[in-house]
């Protein structure tokens, strides 16, 4: 497998394998870019088919932490970790904690938090061996759920879609449809009702969907019919890639502006067939960027207000990278990308600056 020069790896400033036997770790920690601060992102605990494929998401995501920090304005940079295993039968205290110790041998330059597979416990656990770990519980200091945020940027940037699509920010009568209503979903529900917005709602957890339906008045539908609903809004709020060849055609409303991860399947086609199908969407690293937003507010000791305020910024965020990719006839995709390319090679001179002695302020 190449290395330096493997198909994932964007100038990666660091890649580092970790192994304890006496505990079975096998671990990957990828640090992509710290120019803008710290490598921050979270540790992803799975079973990959093989070593290789774990290398490839490694170096993926960390370099998708490093664009989802520069567009969300934070001093920090993209890394990420995986632990090689099955979380079920493999995860214990002792692993948790010798991953938490690899972390600290960083020395800070990467920051761990909780991924899939892994817990706010785990974090917990990190944290007996490395202060470099956020997402912590609130009974051992941490902020908590991040979805409320999450959820609250997610509305934001909804609002921002319309204002581009409709000339106004105004919820009031917008029809929404929510592909999944857990954690962040189901705020964003609550969010949009009290805009006065009607929400469509689906997810697989039956008991889920009549509670919410119950309490918010939403109206429910089949897992597959979400493509179909005739609404304003399709928000993604369950998995990765929903928007593909199968379902790309089937959307009828103008916009995609949702809280999932990676829902384009494949970012440069599916972004320009939604451009030339007039849909705007809203860059999913862009809009769900509230849990950073949330974790780096835990990092500086600032209250959970304080990060509701921050999420909100991801309207003007939104509102730029629109008329980025208007302007510049190009997909917001690609225009989310430039803004965050754009933020870390400015303050990138800005360092070599310091380094070279220049007093700034
Ligand atoms: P979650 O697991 O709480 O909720 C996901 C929901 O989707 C569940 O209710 C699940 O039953 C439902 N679901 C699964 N498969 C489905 C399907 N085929 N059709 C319809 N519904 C389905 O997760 P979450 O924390 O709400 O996160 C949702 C998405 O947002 C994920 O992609 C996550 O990576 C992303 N995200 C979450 C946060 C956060 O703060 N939680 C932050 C950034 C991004």
């Amino acid at each position: 497998m190449p290395v330096f020069s493997h198909a994932e790896n964007f100038n990666h400033e660091q890649v580092v394998y970790c192994r304890n036997d006496d505990v079975g770790l096998r671990a990957i920690i990828a640090i992509h870019d710290t120019t803008l601060g710290p490598a921050l992102g979270g540790c992803r605990f799975y079973d990959y088919a093989s070593e290789a494929d774990a290398v490839r998401d490694v170096l993926r995501l960390s370099r998708g932490m490093t664009y989802k920090a520069a567009c969300a304005g934070l001093n920090l940079g993209g890394g990420k970790a995986v632990i090689l295993g099955d979380p079920k039968k493999d995860k214990t205290e002792a692993l948790m904690r010798a991953f938490g110790m690899f972390v600290d041998s960083l020395g800070g330059r990467y920051i761990t938090a909780e991924d899939s597979g892994t817990s706010v416990a785990d974090m917990d656990y990190i944290s007996a061996e490395t202060d470099h770990v956020c997402g912590l519980s609130a009974a051992s200091g941490g902020s908590g759920d991040p979805s409320p945020v999450t959820a609250w940027g997610v509305f934001h940037g909804i609002r921002a879609a319309c204002d581009e699509v409709f000339g106004s920010t105004e919820l009031e009568g917008k029809k929404v449809a929510i592909q999944g209503i857990g954690n962040v979903g189901r705020w964003l529900v609550k969010y949009l009702t009290d805009e006065g917005a009607q929400t469509f709602i689906t997810d697989i957890d039956e008991q889920r969907l009549q509670a919410i339906s119950t309490e918010f008045g939403s109206e429910v539908v089949s897992t597959d019919a979400i493509y179909d609903v005739d609404a304003d809004v399709f928000a993604p709020c369950a998995m990765g890639a929903v928007i593909n060849d199968d379902t790309i055609g089937r959307l009828k409303g103008p916009i995609v502006a949702g809280g999932a991860n990676n829902q384009l399947d494949n970012m440069a086609r599916h972004g320009a067939i939604l451009r030339d199908r007039k849909i705007l969407y809203a860059p999913d690293y862009v809009i769900n960027a509230g849990g950073l937003i949330n974790v780096y507010a835990e990092l500086n000791k600032s209250p959970r207000e304080k990060a509701l305020r921050d999420a909100e910024h991801i309207f003007e965020t939104l509102k730029s990278i629109f008329a980025t990719a208007r302007e510049r006839n190009i997909t917001t995709a690609v225009a989310a990308n430039l803004v965050a390319e754009s933020r870390i090679s400015s303050i990138g001179k800005l360092a070599s600056f310091q380094k070279a002695g220049t007093r700034i302020r």
